[in-house]
Parts: C-alpha cells; sequence; structure tokens
C-alpha cells in the first residue's frame, strides 16, 4: 500500500503538473537543467522483502522517462556537456544527466540496451572495491543474507580495551564490555532501549539525562531511536538506564524489543530472549529471528544503522565476517550484483562514462582527511590505471550534507576532479559552475513509476525550490 505521505507528495506533483503552474514556471525555476541520481534497472520482481527496491527502476519506466524527456525538448547529456553548458553565461538549451551511483552489473544488462536505444549518454560512478570483488555493497549483502537466513547474528567482535576513538563505530566496538545488568533483570530490555536512544550523545550527557527528556518525544521516535546499541554503553553506565517514568515505562513495555530474538509478531520482551549476550571470549551478538517478512525487514533496519556508521576499514572486516558466518561469499555476491573491470570495460567502449564513488563506499564525514584523501585518489588512480582514460568526475557515497562536508568537497576540488554531485536535492543553476564540487541531483525511485509526470514536473524545479526555500544553490 502506497504511504499517506507519499500519496500526498503524488497528488501535489500531479496538481503541479496538470494546471499547467510547473511549466509556466520552469523558466525561472528549472536553472540550465538537472542530474538524475539511479542505481539499478532491473525487472519487476514480487518479493515480499525487497528493502532496496527503491534503489531499481524498471527498463519500461527508464524507457519512458527517455521517451517523455525527448518530447519535452529537453537534451540527454553527459558531465563534460552539464559543465559546458553551466559555464555558459548565455541560455542554454535546458538538459538532463543521467548518472548510476555503485556501479551495478545491471547497468550493463538493463540500462545500457535502453539509453543505446534512445542514443542517449549517462555516467556510473564506480565504488572500486566492489569492482574489485573484495567488498559488496553492505545493504546488498545484508538483504541476501537476510532474506536467505531463518535467523541472523551480528557479532561485534571481542570488546576492546584501548580507546583509539574512530568515531561513533568504535564506539560501540570498544564499549562492548559484558553487562551483567542487561542480562540478569527481566526489564533490562525495555531499560536499554530508553537508554539507546541516547547513545548517539557524549557519554557524560547520557547519565545526567532523564526519563522526562525520553517523555518528551513522540513514539516514534523513539521507536527510531532506540536501535542497536544496547552494546554501546559500558557495564557501568547500564545501570543508569532506568528512565524513573511510570508513563514512559509503560509505553515502552507495550513495544517490542526489536534486538530481541522474535517472530517479527510481538515479540517476547525477557532477557534471557535478549539479542546482547555472551558469545565466546568477551563477544557480543545480536541475533533477530527473521522468519516472516516484517521480522526480515527489522532486522535489516537494525543492522543497517550498524553498517551506515562503520568507517571504511571497519566496514570490509566487518562485512566479510558477517557474511562468512552465515556462509556466504562476499566475492561470489559481488559477482553476481556488480561491474567487474570487463563489464566496465563494455561500459566504457560503449561510450559510458565512468566516474569514481570511492575505495570502499564509507561514509566520508566519519573518516579522517588522509582517509578521504585516500578514498578518492587510489579509487580514481585504479579505474584509470584498469580502463586506460582518465576520470574526470566524482559521485560520493551517500552524499547528504551529513555524510560529505565542506572538508570533503574542498579535498575533491583539490584532487583536480571536474566535477562532483552529492545527492542535496535541487536542479542546476548558472551559479553552480563556481560550485562543481557540490553539484546537487534528483534521485529517480520506483514511486515515480505510475507516471513519467512526476519526474517531469520534479525537474522544473518548481518543487525543489520549494523544498530549498527559494535558494538555487545550496551547500548545506
Ligand atoms: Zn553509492
Amino acid at each position: 500500500m502506497v504511504a499517506l505521505k507519499t500519496q500526498i507528495f503524488r497528488a501535489g506533483l500531479s496538481a503541479l503538473w496538470f494546471s499547467g503552474a510547473a511549466r509556466a514556471c520552469e523558466r525561472w525555476t528549472a536553472g540550465k537543467g538537472a542530474i538524475l541520481m539511479l542505481h539499478r534497472v532491473q525487472p519487476r520482481d514480487a518479493r515480499e522483502f525487497a528493502p532496496n527496491a527503491r534503489l531499481s527502476i524498471s527498463p519500461e519506466y527508464l524507457r519512458a522517462l527517455l521517451a517523455a524527456f525527448r518530447a519535452a525538448d529537453i537534451d540527454v547529456i553527459g558531465m563534460d556537456e552539464a559543465l559546458a553548458r553551466l559555464r555558459n553565461p548565455g541560455r542554454t538549451r535546458r538538459f538532463v544527466c543521467f548518472t548510476f551511483d555503485d556501479g551495478y552489473r545491471d547497468n550493463l544488462e538493463h540500462a545500457l540496451p535502453v539509453f543505446r536505444r534512445f542514443r542517449a549518454p549517462f555516467t556510473v560512478y564506480a565504488t572500486t572495491s566492489f569492482v574489485e570483488r573484495t567488498l559488496a555493497p553492505w545493504w546488498v549483502a545484508l538483504e541476501h543474507v537476510i532474506a536467505n537466513e531463518a535467523e541472523v547474528r551480528w557479532s561485534a567482535g571481542p570488546a576492546q580495551k584501548s580507546r583509539t576513538a574512530r568515531g561513533m563505530w568504535s564506539g560501540f566496538a570498544r564499549q562492548t564490555e559484558p553487562c551483567g545488568a542487561l542480562e540478569a533483570r527481566p526489564g533490562a530490555a525495555l531499560e536499554a532501549r530508553s537508554g539507546a536512544a541516547l547513545a548517539a550523545q557524549p557519554g557524560a550527557a547520557l547519565e545526567a539525562q532523564s526519563g522526562a527528556a525520553l517523555e518528551a518525544q513522540s513514539g516514534a521516535a523513539l521507536e527510531a531511536q532506540a536501535r542497536l546499541v544496547l552494546a554501546a554503553r559500558s557495564g557501568a553506565a547500564c545501570g543508569a538506564w532506568s528512565c524513573g517514568s511510570p508513563k514512559t515505562d509503560s509505553r515502552l513495555a507495550r513495544r517490542t524489543c526489536s534486538l530481541c530474538v522474535s517472530d517479527g509478531e510481538g515479540a517476547p520482551l525477557d532477557a534471557e530472549a535478549c539479542a546482547v549476550r555472551p558469545h565466546g571470549a568477551g563477544e557480543r551478538v545480536l541475533r533477530f529471528a527473521t522468519k516472516t517478512s516484517a521480522a526480515k525487514q527489522r532486522a535489516f533496519a537494525e543492522l543497517s544503522a550498524l553498517f551506515m556508521q562503520m568507517p571504511g576499514a571497519e566496514l570490509r572486516t566487518q562485512l566479510e565476517r558477517f557474511m562468512t558466518e552465515h556462509g556466504f561469499s562476499m566475492r561470489a555476491l559481488a559477482e553476481r550484483e556488480m561491474c567487474g573491470w570487463s563489464e566496465l570495460r563494455d561500459l566504457q567502449e560503449a561510450g559510458v562514462e565512468i566516474g569514481c564513488h570511492a575505495v570502499s563506499h564509507g561514509c566520508l564525514s566519519h573518516e579522517s582527511a588522509e582517509t578521504v584523501w585516500y578514498e578518492l585518489s587510489a579509487a580514481r588512480s585504479l579505474l584509470e590505471a584498469k580502463l586506460g582514460q582518465p576520470v574526470r568526475h566524482l559521485g560520493y557515497p551517500y552524499g547528504k550534507p551529513e555524510h560529505v562536508g565542506p572538508r570533503d568537497i574542498a579535498i575533491a576540488r583539490e584532487l583536480g576532479f571536474a566535477s562532483a554531485v552529492t545527492t542535496r536535492a535541487g536542479c542546476v543553476f548558472a551559479a553552480h559552475a563556481e560550485h562543481r564540487h557540490g553539484l546537487p541531483r534528483i534521485e529517480v525511485t520506483p514511486g515515480f513509476e505510475a507516471s513519467p509526470h512526476y519526474l517531469q514536473t520534479i525537474v522544473t524545479g518548481l518543487p525543489l525550490l520549494a523544498r530549498n526555500r527559494g535558494r538555487a544553490v545550496v551547500l548545506d
């Protein structure tokens, strides 16, 4: 069923389109054009558990989009031509660029034939570890394991005594010391959920928080925040997690402990089932029952939050271990889902521009400046060496303001990339000629498949300008 928010959004787009308002304003709102962000093109399937479905559009929809842009006299061009039009201060023909992130094999198998038919170019931003088969996208790996298993486990690894700060992730890893309070008391999971909502804050602030702060949040916010972090505090801190508010306690008690082994349909809330339990010498393990589609969705959401926080180097180690423990091969999955060098060369020979999408697809803002420099420059060097052509364009992994900051944009500029695209939403205006390393994009999702006019309305820029409060260039 389509969510109400989506229905309202689509209704708004339809109103702007069919009233003629979007097209009447596009002379002022559409800028020079738009850079579209896509990931995968795959035939539609009806799997119930498909947490990454939002990354795939169908070949039919891609065909319809290209036909619609052609009918609207909007040029489909590559990134170099887009930069040339940005530099031209005069009026230029409207354009869209199609860009694909990560380097999925279906870009060759399903997207390329459609673009060929329309003689239209596109760009693929490739992550070199995916191409080398040493890493698969964690979201693809998680889906694969959870889809095929009735229970999944994630081990945080042995507790670490050293306090080498590597951001939130290593905070998690180093604080997984045994916590007797969590396992011994039946209400411990409940209290831990309260604590989890606070765990992103500095340690000193945690104990200072009261239940009242939690109570002030909506149930949905609590649900969203009370994640993964059962193990993120030391044993000493666990005892301080009781929120002390009967009202909050009763509201939380009605919830399912989402970190517990459960059937996904009203799970037990007891310490015995609590997901954080001793496992080997000092190890902690999160366990999820994943028999039903709902339980699979929940496990995916919980584990996604974990993997999203990991710096690239940790991600590689942890994901490899996660897959191996469940009997799956990272290499085999990467070979099945991602382009290798042979596929990238086929794309290149067909006229597709290959851009850089870092070495390991870690979140750049979580990395040191040296690591960001390495992630971008080493990926570009390897792509150039293997493909024998300059790699001029960069797509930042993730790309939202919390993932890519001014420091990372400055590094991309210093490295000499001709352009770098984010996932900030917006059209491209002449003013972006001065901000070529923080270009906005418009995500193309299967939610728009019901009609090409949804995306056509968005690229008029009117809904985006409203979202960006009238600012053409949004850098924050
Ligand atoms: Zn990506």
